[in-house]
């Protein structure tokens, strides 16, 4: 059985490695471990073991689980990475520093009047599938738009590459559209492929299964 601390580890030396492979600094990736689903104490070991961003899927779930541990652990950076209702903006920006979904107009709207205001990525829906979050690629610029006129914080464009495919060219392709918006921020990667996409940009990698599965 292995420990959180050495899943910790291990991801964050694939990560450096993967970074100084491409020239970049390891220092511009920040890794965010995804709790959805996890106990209060399997997260716990995590943050006791140094990590600080974690990602949540569900508004409620993220409600239950993290009011005790912050008031623990001040440190802690919140990340919401599921599809976001506009009804539940206001409770999101409460809880969540970090909002990863962003998808719609009616969404930024909602977030426009709350009170707090998290840092946002635009979600794409860098395969065109049915079924999948993220605004369609030809409205990536309307939407990157509506957040700059309202004046929240963008930080960039977030996207999972469709199951099944090499996800490397949709890493290359996110890449390039936050390029042209003039966007830095890269949320991309998960357990399975965080190592490309560093390699491809990516300042932000959301990593569940490898780091709390033994
Ligand atoms: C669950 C989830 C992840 C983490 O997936 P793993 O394969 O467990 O690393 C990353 N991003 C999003 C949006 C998720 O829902």
């Amino acid at each position: 059985m292995t420990q959180a601390a050495d899943r910790l580890q291990l991801v964050r030396d694939r990560i450096a490695a993967a970074a100084k492979a491409a020239g970049r600094d390891p220092a511009s990736v920040t890794l965010v471990a995804v709790s959805k689903g996890r106990s209060a104490a399997a997260v716990e070991q995590l943050i006791v073991a140094g990590q600080r961003d974690f990602g949540e899927n569900r508004v409620q779930e993220a409600q239950e689980k993290w009011p005790t541990l912050r008031a623990r652990y001040p440190g802690v950076r919140l990340h919401e990475i599921g599809q976001l209702q506009s009804n539940k903006a206001a409770e999101a920006t409460a809880l969540f520093d970090v909002i990863h979904s962003i998808d719609r107009l009616t969404l930024i709207d909602a977030l426009a009047k709350a009170e707090r205001r998290p840092d946002l990525y635009v979600q794409v829906n860098i395969g065109a599938e049915d079924q999948k979050g993220g605004c369609a690629i030809a409205d990536v610029p309307a939407l990157v738009a509506a957040v700059r006129d309202r004046g929240l914080p963008l930080l960039g464009l977030m996207a999972i590459p469709p199951l099944g495919f090499e996800p490397a060219p949709f890493f290359a392709l996110l890449a390039k559209l936050a390029w042209r918006e003039g966007l830095s921020g890269l949320s991309m990667g998960m357990s399975s492929d965080y190592r490309a996409a560093v390699m491809l940009g990516a300042t932000c990698v959301r990593v569940g299964s490898a780091l709390f599965d033994d």
